[in-house]
């Protein structure tokens, strides 16, 4: 078995009782890209400050590169950080910010440029050295986090929400910067986000979490395929995976819930479908439409068609799909095998 780089081991974290984090289990295999996902409050940020150690837990033990650093300071954990803030100094220069870190480690001048000329370089900033902050976009100010967190060197990086002050295009073209550099220099995220289309595309693996605890950890297409519970399977992906109740299809009545993903649903002619929907609404997305359909016993169903398609609020349309592509989940909202069972028709 191959030691892991980063080890969580059940640990928690509660403010005056409250919750924090709880169970907190994480297997970190060197160079990987760690996505800690979920949505607002559930305890992202607290895990990566617990990592850093900017927090301390109350129970449980971590450990980086096999050593134990539990109860260590931040400085003594090897890593580097880098913020939704970009925690700049508004008073230095790029340059000066970006070696800040080497000057209070008194590193030496010509050691200094060195590195300083290779991590702009990377990022994109040759050139803009003797700028402030304040005479910066939003994305080159990030790129000087990220150069700061460069200049460190240190084989584990810790982000919380880098491009969250990032509008969407220049969001979308920093994630894969961040990738890129991740691969060139080989070390080891965690990257904490809200979004999944972000955690989706950039991690190695991802690991989900809500209200403190985590729902599922797995590569990108194991919560996308195989969804631990119904909260998986409605946050990962766009759209997410609609729920069925099972009692409206026959043959499934003795499961909770079934999950359908829109590419999985085909449009069918009247009277050899399997459900019979009302078109909802319809979302044009350039290269296909998603047509959302309201059932009574049903949310989120939506089919993908390709191209523009124009259908009316209120129409009829008939769906099909294969029981192969159905996910089901019990009453509790857990993920089940579930056999049909044989039906009148
Ligand atoms: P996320 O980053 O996923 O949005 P956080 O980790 O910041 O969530 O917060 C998780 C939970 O812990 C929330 O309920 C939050 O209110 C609580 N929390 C975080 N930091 C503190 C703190 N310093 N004092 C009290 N409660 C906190
Ligand atoms: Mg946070």
């Amino acid at each position: 078995m191959t030691e892991s780089f980063v080890r969580v081991d059940n640990v928690a974290k509660r403010w005056n009782g409250q919750l924090g984090v709880e169970h907190i289990d994480l297997d970190i295999p060197r160079g990987a890209f760690v996505a800690l996902l979920g949505p607002s409050g559930c305890g992202k940020s607290t895990t990566l400050r617990l990592l850093s150690g900017l927090e301390l837990p109350d129970e449980g033990s971590i450990h980086i590169d096999g050593r134990e650093v539990t109860l260590a300071a931040p400085s003594e954990r090897n890593l580097s950080m880098v913020f939704q803030s970009y925690a700049l100094f508004p008073h230095l220069s790029v340059a000066e910010n970006v070696v800040f870190g080497l000057k209070v480690r008194r590193v030496a001048a010509a050691e200094r440029r060195e590195k300083l000329k290779r991590a702009l370089e990377i990022t994109g900033l040759l050139g803009y050295e003797d700028r402030k902050p304040g005479e910066l976009s939003g994305g080159q100010r990030q790129r000087v986090a990220l150069a700061r967190a460069i200049v460190a060197n240190q084989p584990l990086c810790l982000m919380d929400e880098p491009l969250s002050n990032l509008d969407a295009k220049l969001r979308a073209s920093v994630r894969k910067d961040i990738k890129k550099l991740q691969l060139d220099l080989g070390i080891t995220v965690v990257y904490v986000t809200h979004d999944q289309t972000e955690a989706m595309s950039m991690a190695d693996m991802v690991v989900l979490m809500k209200d403190g605890r985590i729902q599922q950890t797995g590569a990108p297409e194991d919560l996308y395929y195989k969804p631990a519970n119904t909260f998986v399977a409605e946050f990962v992906g766009s759209p997410p995976m609609a729920l069925i109740d099972g009692s409206a299809l026959p043959g499934f009545d003795g499961v909770a819930s079934i999950g359908l993903r829109a590419e999985n649903v085909t449009v069918v002619e009247p009277g050899t479908g399997r459900l019979t929907c009302q078109v909802s609404e319809c979302e044009f997305l350039g290269s296909e439409t998603f047509i959302g359909l309201s059932h009574p016993s049903a949310k989120g169903l939506t089919v993908s068609m390709p191209g523009l398609k124009h259908i009316p609020n209120g129409e009829t349309l008939e769906i099909t799909f294969s029981d192969s592509d159905l996910h089901f989940f019990d009453s509790a909202g857990e993920r089940t095998e579930h056999k049909k069972h044989a039906t009148a028709d």
